[in-house]
């Protein structure tokens, strides 16, 4: 989508940073970190949200950036959290699926 800011930071028309991509799927920092690591996590392919249809490919994609993304950070055996928002009561503000990968402290249940 053309005015989709995630479309964008996709195909790299403006700057994220970036810790994992691959053919279908793009990590890089949250802008406004709640926890020492906070990635998202998102298909290249725009989907509006976890139930817009997303082949089981991508999800499957999505699940292994999560895995490379977390041993990276070194979280995987310390415990992270992954939270996808849908839609307004939620509070999604970016219409692009995205995973929230958070982690590197005691997480409370407020996060996001
Ligand atoms: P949501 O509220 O939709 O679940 O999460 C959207 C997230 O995207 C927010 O945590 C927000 O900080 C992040 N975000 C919004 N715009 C940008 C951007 O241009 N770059 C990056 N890296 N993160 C963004």
């Amino acid at each position: 989508m053309s005015d989709c800011i995630f479309c964008k930071i996709a195909n790299h028309e403006i700057p994220s940073t970036t810790v994992y991509e691959d053919d279908d799927v793009i990590a890089f920092r949250d802008l406004d970190p709640q926890a020492p690591t906070h990635v998202l996590v998102i298909p290249k392919k725009h989907y509006a949200n976890i139930c817009d249809g997303v082949p089981a490919q991508t999800l499957a994609a999505m699940t292994h950036a999560i895995d490379e993304v977390v041993k990276a950070e070194g979280i995987d055996k310390t415990g992270y959290r992954v939270i996808s928002n849908a839609g307004a009561d939620a509070g999604q503000t970016v219409m692009h699926f995205h995973m929230h990968v958070l982690g590197g402290k005691k997480l409370g249940m407020g996060l996001l």
